[in-house]
C-alpha cells in the first residue's frame, strides 16, 4: 500500500494550505507550493521539512503581527510605569 504521508496536497500548516505538488529541489527535498490564510494570499513554494517542522507557518505576516503586538505590550508597560 503505497504511503500517503509525503502527500501534503491540501494539508493546513500554521497559515500556509498546500495546493499543489512543486516537485523536488536539487537537493531531493519535496517543494510544496502553498498559499497563506493572510488577506494578501501570497502563494510561495515551500520545502516539506520547513512545512511539517514549523519553521515557516505562514508568508511573513505573522512574525510581523508577532512584533507588531510586541511594540504596542512595550508601550502599555510604558505607561503602568
Ligand atoms: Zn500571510
Amino acid at each position: 500500500m503505497p504511503s500517503r504521508l509525503d502527500d501534503l496536497n491540501g494539508a493546513v500548516f500554521g497559515r500556509w494550505t498546500v495546493i499543489a505538488n512543486a516537485g523536488a529541489n536539487h537537493n531531493g527535498n519535496r517543494l510544496w507550493r502553498s498559499r497563506c490564510s493572510c488577506h494578501a494570499a501570497t502563494e510561495r513554494v515551500v520545502r516539506a521539512s520547513k512545512l511539517r517542522d514549523g519553521r515557516s507557518a505562514s508568508c511573513g505576516c505573522a512574525r510581523a503581527e508577532r512584533s507588531a503586538s510586541a511594540g504596542t505590550i512595550d508601550c502599555t508597560e510604558l505607561r503602568a510605569l
